[in-house]
This record gives structure tokens, sequence and C-alpha cells, in this order.
């Protein structure tokens, strides 16, 4: 069992009636790095404020490695935090940046010299000690503010959307160099952004938030392909949705009635979906195989195309397919796009198949 860095019991948080985070338990282990994900309200940057002490809880229990720090100062509190704006100190060199903190805590200036040298090895940025932050590129200053927090070793980093400001190449490169640090370091990470891909590259675990309450909290793999709701499968990727009812239930897989499929058939992973009762019908655009020949045991539709979409690597197919006494469900299917180009046109009826075992019911 990992040793708990972090522990949140009961934690909660009002702005006048307003609930921004219901009573809310998490466990971080030491070393995870812990993703906070959400939609803009959530409750994300709350939470991380609770947890540095920017912010009085109402309730509720915050311990760090077993020590009660709910109403602790934030610098008592054994945690770094890098924000968005890199908050570095214009008038400071790089090193004298990055040796801010030793000096407030009283290190003496050798072993100060020596750690700001690793920390700059740390973020692969000797060569800038003696620069000012105007005179490094954005990439550059968050590297830096990493390393300002890096520095004292605090047992838990939080980082509030750190790449946000940054554009899409550089926000990628930052990612791995990031989890290259947090590899190195093996320190705690609690990470904020709203940015699911950015979530997925990076986390051990996700906990996804929505409306000052956990939707669910497990690994990028566990959300991905076992969403507890609609909420969580529609967050994370796009999926198909389809309105079913559960006809029976064997073990983890249910078998489903569903207009044009006779034998429907889907895992389960929520013990909220049961007989007798509607759920949707989770499929991901990627384990749809489009006019194919399909396996034995797949299960098939048919729907019109409606638009093509080729995003450099991949191509997505869009479609609809009409249901009786119902509204058209629109869905959508990818597949890496390769060199044959357009093989299908706007219009034409495709058939689509898929595996049971790639179909997820969740409760509707
Ligand atoms: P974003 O991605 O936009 O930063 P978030 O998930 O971090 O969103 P929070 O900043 O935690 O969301 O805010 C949660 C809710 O609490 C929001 O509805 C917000 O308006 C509200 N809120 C946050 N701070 C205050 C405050 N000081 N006074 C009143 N309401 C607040």
């Amino acid at each position: 069992m990992a040793t708990i860095n972090l522990q949140i019991s009961g934690l909660c948080k009002r702005y006048g009636d307003f609930v921004a985070l219901a009573p809310t338990d998490l466990d971080v282990a030491q070393g995870e790095f812990l993703t906070l994900l959400g939609p803009s309200g959530s409750g994300k940057t709350t939470l991380l404020s609770l947890i540095a002490g920017l912010a009085q809880a109402d309730g509720g229990l915050i311990r760090i490695n077993g020590v009660d720090v709910t109403d602790g100062a934030p610098y008592d509190r054994d945690i770094g935090m890098v924000f968005q704006n890199y908050a570095l100190f214009p008038h400071m060199t790089v090193a004298e940046n990055i040796a801010f903190p030793l000096q407030m805590r009283k290190v003496d200036a050798t072993s100060a010299k020596k750690r700001v040298a690793e920390a700059l090895e740390m973020v692969h940025l000797p060569h800038v000690a003696g620069r000012y932050p105007r005179e490094l590129s954005g990439g550059q200053q968050q590297r830096i503010a990493l390393a300002r927090c890096m520095v004292y070793r605090p047992s838990i980093i939080l980082m509030d959307e750190p790449l946000g400001a940054l554009d899409k190449k550089l926000r990628d490169h930052m990612q791995l160099e990031i989890k290259r640090i947090h590899r190195d370091l093996g320190t705690t990470i609690i990470y904020v952004t709203h940015d699911q891909e950015e979530a997925m590259t990076m986390s051990d675990r996700i906990c996804l938030m929505d409306a000052g309450k956990i939707a669910q909290l497990g690994t990028p793999a566990d959300l991905y392909f076992r969403p507890k709701n609609v909420f969580v499968a529609d967050f994370l990727g796009e999926s198909n949705l389809l309105d079913a009812q559960v006809t029976s239930r064997e073990g983890d897989q249910v078998r489903l009635a569903m207009q044009g499929i006779d034998k429907g058939r889907a895992m389960v992973y929520d013990a909220q979906v049961q007989s007798g009762k509607p759920v949707k019908l989770m499929l991901r655009p990627q384990n749809l195989r489009v006019n194919g020949h399909a396996e034995a045991g797949a299960e098939t539709m048919s729907a019109k195309l409606t638009d093509i979409m080729v995003t450099g690597g991949m191509t997505k197919l869009y479609m609809q397919r009409q249901q009786q006494n119902a509204e058209a469900a629109e869905l959508v299917a990818s597949f890496p796009t390769d060199r044959l180009g357009a093989r299908y046109e706007i219009g034409q009826t495709l058939t689509l198949s898929w595996s049971p075992a790639d179909a997820v019911a969740i409760a509707g």
C-alpha cells in the first residue's frame, strides 16, 4: 500500500449560499501525479486553494503526511505552487529568483548556490542563470518557475493551469518536461487543467469534477473506457451515446434492446445499470469499423454519412442514424488517415460494426 501524502476528508467550501465544493474525500499517494480536471466553475481551483491554504474551508480536514494542516498558514504546509502567470520577480536574475525561497528558509549561501545549480540542471536551463525573466521565452520562464518551486523540496507541488499561456507546440513539449521532472524528483504533483488531453497524457489518476463534486476518480484508462456516467463519457474524448434498454444482466455484461439492433450487448462497470432500466450504450469513435468485414460476434447498424473531417493523422466520419419515432442520432467514427483518401461520399449509407467488448452500458 502506497504511503498517503495528502488526505482530505469531508472538505467543503461555500461562497454565501453557493456550494463551490461539496463535502469531498480524496487521498493522494506519495509521488502520485493527480490531475483535477473539469469544466469551468466545477471547483478545481477552489479545491487547490484549500489544499494550498489560500482559502479557508467551511468544514472537513486536510492532512499532509499525517499532520492536520486544515487551519495552518500556506508556508507551514510543505507545499510549492506554480501558476499560469509565472510570477517570477522581474528585477531579479534567474539564479536570484530560484535562490529566493531558500533565503526565506535561511538556507546557508553555499548550500543555496549548489541547490540553485541543481534546480537549473533539472529544468535543463543552466545557461540562463544570469538572465532576467524578460530575457526568457514563455516556456523557459515556466521552467524557471518550476525550478524555484522545486528548489526547496516541498513534499507536494500544486500547479494551476501552468501551461495555459503557452502555444500548443510548446505546451506539448512542456508536458513531457514536467513528466520527466516528476519522474526524476518523485514529488507528489496536484495539477489543475480543463484540458482533457493534457490530463490524459500526464496523470497517474484524474479527479474529474462537476459542479463542486467528484464525478469520477481513477486512472485515465478507467475514466475513458469505464466512465461511471454520461458526464464522464462526454467530457473525456468523443463518444457515441445511444439510447437502449437493459433486457437482462449476466455478470459484467448486459443484453440490450435497441432500435434497429436486435441483440445488443455491452459491458457493465456500474451497479446502477440494471434490468428493465434505460441506459446509454457508449461506443468510442475509434471502435467503430466502417464498411469493413465485420468480425464474428460483431454487432452492426447502418447510418448516413453527413460530414468528413481530416484532422491531420485522423479522419473522422460524422453520421446520422435514423430512428423510428425519435430524432436522428448523431454518430462519429474515426480511423488513421491513409493514402487512399476520399472513398466515402456524403449522403452514402455506411455499415458500422463493433465488438461488444468495446461497448459500455452507462446508467442513463
Ligand atoms: P475555472 O476552470 O474556470 O478556473 P474552476 O473549476 O477552477 O473553474 P472555481 O474557481 O473553483 O472553478 O470556482 C467554482 C465556483 O465557485 C464558480 O462557480 C465560481 O464562480 C465560484 N467562486 C469561486 N471563488 C469565488 C468567490 N471568491 N466568491 C464567490 N464565488 C466564487
